[in-house]
């Protein structure tokens, strides 16, 4: 736990301090816990996501004068407190792990956690505690990704009443500088002021900035493909210069990786428009996909550097091996038949009345055509657009990842076993394969 960076009253904050530590070791992913004013609730997670609700607090307490600050804004973001709590549910119904979340239950008037202190609290010292509270529950989260994780990302979720309905995301990157040719966009100087700075600078999927604003893979592109429109994403590459666009926040300019924060977080603030957001059916569809694009995201960037285990040592780590409490399961073993136990992995039952699928008889099984291969691979029964495809050696070590693709060209690959994990994010499983490269 890191100290905090504003400290007036040394007695007051070392007993917030110890309160905070003690809290902190008890706590459980998925429930709520409060700082000492009451006003901000973090709600613990697990995984390499953050997400931030600053601008939908419902309480408006008496003894907390309204904020009068010259230019302040008091507009609530409608409905997002309501929508991260759906999406909450949704992540870890998709994947069994819960988001970090963290939101300011004091209304806007009151309290806005996305300014700097001054114009946040306007003096107020109830307020200036909340904040530095709102404040260290990102940096804890943060500082515990980094641990458990290496990187991670922070979102941080607002509603907006621009003219143009569409999704915004904010990467602290300008309309002109969205609008800049890619050759510019990657410049060292660009990649330096954007939220996910580290995330550009070293990607497994060794994407440019500009495809990470507007490739196939990147977060417009997954919320994109969901029916939402998305700025920027590959159907709307930014903005025009008379446009409404918020580009981030307080937030996202302190706690994201951009500049010299130094952060192995990365940050992108994301608007939702009025069309979603007034309408109970579509905000609570939009939210369940928006985890779905979130976790797409996660696995495309975030959780591929994650060290596996081998428990049962048989030489297959739990990403590949389908119980790895077993050693005589994995990808390598014979299948013994008609015995109810999938003891090679391939996601079947071997039966001794079932004969591998042929491609020339209609089946709605996935499969993989032909294998062995020489280079290129076929998914059959793919879903149509919903799907990520990693291939891993023999030591479980992940050598390629791709993306809403049916036709692989493997030539790079050396000759050799692969399993192959093929992930259809509409079904939310994971299908796996050995495939043999000639
Ligand atoms: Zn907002």
């Amino acid at each position: 736990m890191k100290p905090f960076p504003i400290i007036k009253k040394p007695c007051l904050w070392s007993v917030i301090f110890l309160v905070f530590t003690q809290v902190a070791l008890a706590q459980i992913p998925g429930q709520s816990y409060y700082d000492n004013t009451g006003f901000v609730e973090y709600i613990r997670g697990d995984h390499p996501v953050i997400i931030t609700v600053p601008h939908n607090g419902y309480l408006e307490p008496d003894n907390i004068p309204d904020r009068s600050c010259n230019g302040c804004k008091y507009g609530s973001d409608s409905h997002t407190q309501e929508m991260a709590r759906t999406i909450i549910d949704a992540y870890f119904n998709l994947t069994g792990h819960y988001p970090h979340v963290i939101i300011n239950l004091l209304a806007r008037v009151k309290f806005d956690a996305n300014r700097p202190i001054d114009e946040a609290a306007d003096g107020n010292a109830t307020v200036e505690v909340a904040w530095q509270n709102y404040q260290n529950f990102i940096k804890n989260a943060k500082s515990e990704i980094e641990q458990d994780y290496g990187r991670g990302i922070l979102f941080d979720f607002h509603g907006h009443s621009h003219d143009v309905e569409r999704v915004e995301l904010g990467y602290t990157l300008t309309n002109e500088e969205l609008a800049m040719a890619p050759e510019v966009l990657n410049s060292f100087d660009i990649v330096d002021g954007s939220g996910i700075k580290s995330l550009i600078l070293d990607n497994p999927l060794q994407q440019t900035h500009t495809q990470m604003l507007i490739g196939p893979y990147s977060l417009g592109a997954l919320i994109q493909q969901k029916g939402y429109p998305t700025v920027p994403s590959p159907d709307d590459h930014y903005p025009l210069a008379n446009e409404e666009y918020f580009t981030g926040g307080f937030t996202i300019f302190t706690h994201s990786s951009r500049r010299d924060n130094n952060s192995a977080i990365d940050g992108i603030q994301i608007e939702v428009n009025r069309d979603i957001r007034f309408d109970e059916t579509v905000r609570t569809e939009f939210s369940i996909d928006l985890a779905d694009a979130i976790f797409e995201y996660l696995n495309l960037f975030y959780l591929s550097d994650v060290e596996f285990v081998d428990a049962d040592q048989d030489g297959f780590n739990n990403m590949v091996d389908c119980d790895d409490t077993d050693p005589s399961i994995n990808p390598n073993a014979d299948e013994i038949l008609d015995n109810d136990v999938d003891e090679n992995c391939d996601g079947k039952l071997g039966t001794s009345t079932i004969e591998p699928p042929n491609p020339f008889e209609p089946t709605d099984e996935l499969f993989f055509y032909p294998n062995p291969t020489d280079e290129l691979l076929l998914i059959i029964n793919a879903n149509s657009m919903n799907f990520y495809v990693e291939f891993f050696d023999t030591s479980g070590k992940l050598v390629y990842k791709v993306v809403n693709q049916k036709e692989l060209h493997l030539e790079f690959l050396a000759s050799g076993q692969y399993i192959v994990v093929y992930h259809d994010l509409i079904a939310g499983k994971a299908i796996k394969k050995k495939i043999l490269v000639k």
